[in-house]
This record gives structure tokens, C-alpha cells and sequence, in this order.
């Protein structure tokens, strides 16, 4: 297990530094245990500039965006947490397609309704969908037959041996939530993305947004959640086989498989990530045993694992 050199991060980052921070706070399934440090970062500068000051001093790391598609360890992280508070976005109706630029901890949804709101369409899809701008250009976010493959213009990339780049969407190599940062763990680190827009009416993008955001409130649960917690299987999908083999609704201590949809795992409000690890894996488990389907998580598992009986 790695300890952190908390004299070295005390002394680069100061009073910006916080230590011993719950992660379930930063986490949409309000689950995770603490970070052993944490820096926040408002301008995709200033994340280019941490970035570049761990790698120097060659700590590891890991960025947080809106935390809806981790699941963190109940016994925490020991790297450094960079919590991206970036914000800035700009919408550039004349531009050439019309765009819209972001720093990556820009919330995507609110990007869309902005966008919306200046009567741009094209982000209708990623109205409801609750991460960062970085979040979903790292993992090919999607729904309602949209996605940042689709969307997504220049990535603008820093990274630890390519430098900082503008990346052609074509350089992501995206498929079905994935793309190459996510599939190499390269870490690389997303500082802003620009996104293709197209012109509309604020009536007409709206009117779309409701209506998907309409369906959403009917087929999928509120509360704490990752969204979805697998893959779907070419051909298939991943709430139909849980359900299949008997295991909507069933809970594990405080986590549930919604009733609703059973590719979403609830916090019904005392849930551990233990609990909902067993939960995955009694999912997976079983759709293998009686489907041979074997289930590919869509989210990621953060932090310490290996302690414990979760192992
Ligand atoms: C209720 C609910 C509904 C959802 N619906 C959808 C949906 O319809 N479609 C869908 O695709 N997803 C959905 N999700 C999942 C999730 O919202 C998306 O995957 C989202 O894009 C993740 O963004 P985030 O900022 O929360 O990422 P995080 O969970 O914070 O991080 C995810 C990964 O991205 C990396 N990352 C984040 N920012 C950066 C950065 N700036 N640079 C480098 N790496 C970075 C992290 O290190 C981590 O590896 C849903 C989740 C919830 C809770």
C-alpha cells in the first residue's frame, strides 16, 4: 500500500490541501471511505499545473469529477484526489459548426440546458446524465442514442507523455463507454473539451430535453446510484438479464437492486460499498451461472480493496 508524502503535498499545496476527507460527500452513490488528501482545482490551468506537480514528485493520483461512476472503497484512497471544480463554459453560436466550449468539471447536464437555452441543439442526449464534461469524455457517456463519440469536437489533453494537446475526437478511439484513456489508464488528464452544436429553437431543444428527462424519471430510479452498473451485452441488456434471473429488488445489507431497474443499485441510505460490491458480484455471479452472459462493469472500482473482507 502506498503512503503519501504528506510533508511534500503539505508544502506544495498549503492550506488548499485537506487530509482525511470522506469521499462518500464526493460520490453520487454516498458511499467511500476517506481520501488520505485532497486538492481542489477551479481552473483547468490550476489542474494543469497539479497535474504537472505530482508528476514531477511522481505521486499517484486520481481525478474526481462529479463522482457518478466510482465506486470508492469503504476503506478509502491513499493516492491524491484531485477534485475538479473547474466550471467555465463559453457558447459560440457563430462559430464553424456552432460549439460549445468546457472545462472538463463543468457539469454536462447544466452544459446542455445552457445550450438549450441559447436554442443550440445537439446535447439533448446529455440533459440528464450527472457527471462532468470530464467524466463523460473519459468514458464515452451516452443515452437516448447520443454520445460524446458523437458530440465531442477537441478533447484538450494533458498527459504524462504526450504533453498538452488538442485531440481530434478521432484520437479517443471511443466505443460503447469507453475510450483509450479509459481502456489504457493512461492518466491523462482532461483540461476542457469543445462540443458540436447545432442551430435550433430554445423551444424545440427544450420541448426534446422534457421529454427524455420525462422518460428517465419513469423507466429509472431517484436517489443515491452510479446509473448503470453494467454494460449492456451486445443484443441485450444488462437490467433485463438481472431481472431474469430473479434479482430485482433483492438487497445486500443497505444497497438494493431497484425495483424499477435492475441495472441501477440503490443506496436506500445505510448502504457500505461492501454492500454493493456483494451485490455486483452476486449479479454477476448469477446472470453467468444460469445466461453464461458474463457482465462488464460500467463503472469503476477506486481506492483501497484489497482490505478486508471485500476483498
Ligand atoms: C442517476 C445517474 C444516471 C446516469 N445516467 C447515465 C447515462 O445515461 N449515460 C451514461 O453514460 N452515464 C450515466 N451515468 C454515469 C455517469 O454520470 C457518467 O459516466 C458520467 O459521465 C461520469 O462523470 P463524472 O464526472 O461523475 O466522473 P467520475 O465518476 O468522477 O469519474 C469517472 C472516471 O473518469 C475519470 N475522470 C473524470 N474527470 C476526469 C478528467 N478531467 N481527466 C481525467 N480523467 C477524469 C475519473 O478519474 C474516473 O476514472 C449516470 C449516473 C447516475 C448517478
Amino acid at each position: 500500500m502506498h503512503e503519501l508524502p504528506m510533508a511534500a503535498l503539505r508544502s506544495i499545496f498549503g492550506a488548499r490541501l485537506q487530509e482525511n476527507v470522506p469521499l462518500a460527500h464526493y460520490t453520487t452513490a454516498r458511499v467511500g471511505g476517506p481520501a488520505d488528501a485532497m486538492v481542489p482545482v477551479n481552473s483547468a490551468e490550476e489542474l494543469a499545473r497539479t497535474a504537472e506537480q505530482v508528476w514531477e514528485l511522481g505521486i499517484p493520483y486520481f481525478v474526481i469529477g462529479g463522482g457518478s461512476n466510482i465506486l470508492v472503497s469503504d476503506h478509502g484512497v491513499h493516492e491524491l484526489v484531485i477534485l475538479n471544480r473547474t466550471r467555465n463554459i463559453r457558447i459560440d453560436t457563430k462559430s464553424s459548426p456552432p460549439s460549445a466550449w468546457a472545462e472538463s468539471g463543468a457539469n454536462l447536464g447544466s452544459l446542455a440546458r445552457q445550450t438549450a437555452l441559447r436554442g443550440m441543439s445537439g446535447l439533448e442526449w446529455a440533459a440528464s446524465i450527472p457527471g462532468t464534461v470530464g467524466g463523460a469524455v473519459y468514458g464515452n457517456s451516452g443515452a437516448n442514442g447520443g454520445d460524446m463519440a458523437g458530440s465531442l469536437i477537441l478533447a484538450e489533453i494533458l498527459h504524462p507523455q504526450l504533453g498538452r494537446n488538442w485531440w481530434p475526437v478521432e484520437q479517443m478511439s471511443y466505443q460503447y463507454r469507453n475510450s483509450t484513456l479509459k481502456l489504457n489508464k493512461s492518466k491523462a488528464i482532461i483540461l476542457s473539451a469543445r462540443l458540436k452544436l447545432v442551430q435550433s429553437t430554445p423551444e424545440a431543444v427544450q420541448a426534446k430535453i422534457e421529454t427524455l428527462s420525462e422518460r428517465r424519471r419513469n423507466t429509472q430510479p431517484p436517489g443515491a446510484s452510479m446509473g448503470s452498473m453494467f454494460k449492456n451485452p451486445s443484443g441485450d441488456y444488462a437490467g433485463r438479464l438481472i431481472d431474469s434471473v430473479g434479482l430485482k429488488g433483492h438487497s445486500i445489507g443497505g444497497a438494493e437492486i431497484s425495483p424499477l431497474h435492475a441495472n441501477f443499485f440503490v443506496n436506500r441510505g445505510t448502504a457500505s460499498a461492501a454492500d454493493i460490491w456483494n451485490l455486483i458480484r452476486l449479479a454477476r455471479e448469477k446472470v453467468a451461472e444460469k445466461t453464461g452472459v458474463d457482465l462488464e462493469m460500467e463503472i469503476e472500482r477506486i481506492g483501497d480493496w484489497e482490505n478486508g473482507f471485500h476483498a
